[in-house]
């Protein structure tokens, strides 16, 4: 079923100020339980508009493409949905009144109950439980949102394999690529990646290490059989889209795996220790010293 989830503004402003991820996270097992790749997250929160009265806003439609379990103790919770790129939109959040989504809301088909009774501030109450939405749901959501600007800045991002490459080269090439306008990245976006570039080298070289330079999908051992170190360290959720600069967010890989897991968009499963591409096939790291499987509860 489509789903409707309230979302936090400054969790959604972090995002894009990051680097969005298409991607939500909840505590609430519902986000995997009652959605199914292919159907959509709507995501929505409420602001303080011009007339001092609490508004909503309709913030991003997510076309489901995978769900994986987070790293433990993930802060947002360990459910995680993943959103396909090319299908999904993130909406800018004016303070244009006429994008107001209360009215919309308060008469949304849920699969059951309703927010009928709901004044403009218990509104945002009852809707933080993820709610399942009736099919003639989504049809009401798009037809609202065509009038909604899209936030362009979502789909401004660098490509992650320039940038785990700059980030393996020099500092200055790293520089050099941030100033690619067309990313229209914010100045401290530019700073934050800048500035990370020491920690990832270090955290590059820890991870090379760990693993004697072996790919963890396939023990790929370049080192021993050719004398030349070949792996590469790949972010889970990508640099580019907010993933932190830490051991946990890393796998190494061999180039092949690398190229292959890029190319798909595989996603990483923390639960399994697994890697889940779009076609079905599942691998999972047949080494590994520093990922701890985490649970769903
Ligand atoms: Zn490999
Ligand atoms: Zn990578």
């Amino acid at each position: 079923m489509d789903l409707l989830a309230y979302w936090r503004i400054d969790n959604y402003r972090r995002d894009l100020d990051e680097g969005a991820g298409f991607h939500f996270n909840s505590k609430q097992p519902r986000l995997h339980s009652a959605i199914n790749t292919g159907q959509t997250l709507w995501l929505f929160t409420r602001i303080v508009g011009g007339s001092g009265l609490s508004e909503y806003r309709i913030l991003a439609k997510l076309i489901v493409c995978a769900k994986t379990i987070n790293p433990p103790s993930y802060k947002y919770g360990p459910f995680r949905v993943w959103a396909d790129l090319s299908l999904s939109e993130y909406y800018r959040a004016t303070v244009d009144p006429k994008h107001d989504a209360y009215e919309l809301l308060r008469l949304i088909p849920l699969a059951s109950g309703s927010f009928r009774e709901c004044d403009r501030t218990s509104l945002a109450r009852a809707a933080q439980s993820i709610r399942a939405l009736h099919p003639k749901a989504s049809i009401l959501l798009q037809a609202f949102c065509q009038q909604i600007p899209i936030e362009t800045r979502a789909h401004a991002v660098l490509d992650e394999r320039q940038l785990e490459t700059a980030y393996q080269s020099t500092q200055a090439e790293l520089k050099l690529l941030l100033k690619d306008e067309a990313l229209a990245y914010s100045p401290e976006r530019r700073a934050g990646l800048l500035s990370s570039y020491p920690r990832n080298r270090q955290l590059v070289a820890d991870v090379n290490q760990l693993y004697c330079g072996r790919c963890q999908l396939c023990g790929f051992d370049s080192p021993t059989i050719y004398g030349v170190e070949a792996a590469q360290a790949h972010h889970i959720i990508y640099r580019s889209r907010g993933g932190p600069d830490s051991l946990e967010n890393l796998v190494l890989a061999c180039p092949n795996h690398h190229t292959v897991i890029h190319q798909t968009e595989a996603k990483f499963d923390y639960a399994r220790l697994h890697f889940i591409f779009p076609n079905g096939r599942v691998e999972p790291l047949c080494i590994n010293e520093h990922l701890t499987p985490a649970s769903a509860t």
